[in-house]
């Protein structure tokens, strides 16, 4: 059995803070670091007990999609595996069916290389940088939005 780990790796807790700032609307109802107790005697090798596992809640429609996610991430090197909607991948075996008692259709759960536990550089490199000026920006332009022309194709 892994021993427990008090605190999640800055690359597992990297990849949550990070997507918040890209989709600062999204759902975290699915999200997860270290696991319950419940969760390790469930699953005593999973790499949430040792901090280097994340699961990103799936919310298509704030714009985290982990069906887009889970195929970007495999060009990702710090990606040991990933586990999405019954299919499992990892960079050594390609792609299986995930058997597991729980298929991860509303999270995305990411296993991280030990070695790349301090490893915070982008997890999201296609998405636009996020900048406090540019979400100031969208949210007086939404305002805007809503009371000129509620139809603007851009907020869509
Ligand atoms: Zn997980």
């Amino acid at each position: 059995m892994i021993p427990l780990a008090k605190k999640a790796t800055p690359a597992a807790i990297a990849v949550l803070r990070q997507a918040t700032a890209i989709w600062p609307k999204r759902m975290k109802a699915s999200d997860g670091l270290l696991p319950s107790k419940a969760h390790v005697n469930q699953n005593p090798n999973s790499d949430h007990n040792s901090g280097h596992a994340v699961d990103l809640t799936h919310d298509p429609i704030a714009g985290v999609n982990c069906s887009v996610i889970y195929s970007e991430l495999q060009k990702d090197e710090r990606v040991e595996y990933l586990i999405f909607k019954g299919k499992i991948w990892s960079k050594i075996k390609g792609e299986h069916i995930y058997t597991g008692p729980n298929k991860h259709n509303k999270h995305l759960h990411i296993s991280i290389k030990k070695q790349c536990a301090n490893d915070t550089s982008s997890w999201f490199p296609w998405m636009p940088e996020p900048s406090p000026i540019n979400k100031v920006k969208a949210k007086v332009s939404k305002v805007k939005a809503k009371k000129k022309e509620p139809t603007s194709p851009k907020e869509n």
